[in-house]
């Protein structure tokens, strides 16, 4: 059977072009600093994040646990969104492996968090506090539904920090998306932040890795902490050279995912008793939920759509994320959306 996977843009295979590149790819010792298709990868995404320097990283998670640990030690103190990525689906690992201590503030529906909110968690001096020592965005926002944050509001929330000596990482897994969004060069929605990670292997569609970016100084420092870690890789390449196509052929397509969002997302909100979630879609997300006149809970809805080649992401008791990837084609649209049709009609 075909699927129609629409669990999340993780799931992406590598294109058939990344599958020779890795095949032909150039190799060396990366933990010596001789792998040429890391090192080219490397200096590419630090190029076009308007970066000093860039680290290829087995993971986005292992590469913001590297920001984090890079920026802080022990006994520091994080701030960051109670949505965030970071405090919600990466382990606890500052906590768990660097003795950093998070301080959340609510996120806004817009994925941004409030000034006076970064104001009011910056501590003063004063040995019973925790130093605060770094801020971490996320753009665009996944638990705020895939929302793209604007450099005019990155610019806002930064200036607090920067006004209190704190360091600012962002967790750009999907800054490609928000640039594409926005039409902007993503140099530009990075540029007021000290580090930023992104992910390859989402929509970008390479199997594996995610790039950190920022000063030389840090890069060099984020190298001992990735060593630390156990993310120093050696021929690693063949992982890179994947990450290089993306970077070169992927990046301008995402505009077909937010494409297809929007109309997955209109086809959807047709349908009686599913409504779209307040400000969806975003970007390459779709939220939804079902209504509860249906009598039709997520699970018994998604082993339906299962039945008829689709997968949908399951993020409550009525609630479905769907999201659109490379290899969500624009005759895939509406399958899926006769797909919910019938599922719902059975009930
Ligand atoms: C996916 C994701 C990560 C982590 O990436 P992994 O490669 O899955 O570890 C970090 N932040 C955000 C916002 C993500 O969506």
């Amino acid at each position: 059977m075909k699927w129609i996977d629409l669990r999340s843009d993780t799931l992406t295979l590598p294109t058939p072009k990344m599958r020779k590149a890795m095949a032909e790819a150039d190799l060396g010792d990366d933990v010596y600093g001789e792998d040429p298709t890391i090192n080219r990868l490397q200096e590419m995404a630090a190029e076009k994040l308007g970066k000093e320097a860039g680290l290829f990283i087995p993971s986005g998670t292992m590469g913001n646990l590297t920001a984090v640990l890079t920026h802080c030690g022990r006994g520091d103190e994080v701030i960051m969104g109670d949505h965030g990525h970071t405090f919600l689906y990466e382990a606890g690992g500052i906590s768990a492996l660097g003795g950093v201590h998070p301080h959340t503030i609510p996120n806004q529906p817009d994925g941004t968090l409030l000034i006076d909110d970064i104001k009011n968690a910056i501590r003063g001096v004063d040995f019973h506090f925790p130093p605060s020592k770094l801020l971490i965005l996320e753009n665009t926002h996944n638990k705020c539904g895939g929302v793209s944050i604007s450099r005019d509001k990155m610019m806002k929330m930064v200036r607090p920090a920067r006004d209190a000596g704190l360091k600012v990482h962002l967790d750009g897994a999907r800054i490609f998306n928000a640039a594409v969004d926005q039409g902007v060069p993503v140099s530009e929605l990075v540029e007021m932040v000290d580090s930023v990670t992104f992910c390859l292997s989402k929509g970008l569609c390479a199997p594996v890795g995610s790039v950190l970016c920022g000063s030389e100084v840090f890069i060099e420092n984020a190298r001992r902490i990735r060593k630390q870690l156990g993310g120093g890789m050696r021929q690693a390449g063949v992982l890179a050279a994947a990450g290089i196509v993306a970077l070169e052929e992927m990046v301008d397509r995402l505009a077909e995912d937010h494409t297809h969002a929007r109309q997955l997302a209109e086809g959807l909100s047709e349908i009686d008793g599913i409504r779209l979630d307040k400000g969806s879609p975003n970007t390459n997300m779709v939220y939804i939920e079902v209504d509860s006149s249906l009598d039709i809970s997520a699970e018994v809805c998604a082993a339906r759509l299962m039945k008829l080649g689709v997968k949908a992401g399951i993020t409550g008791p009525r609630h479905f994320r769907m999201v659109c990837h490379y290899w969500v084609l624009d005759e895939d649209i509406p399958v899926i959306i006769a797909a919910f049709k019938s599922a719902l009609v059975q009930s």
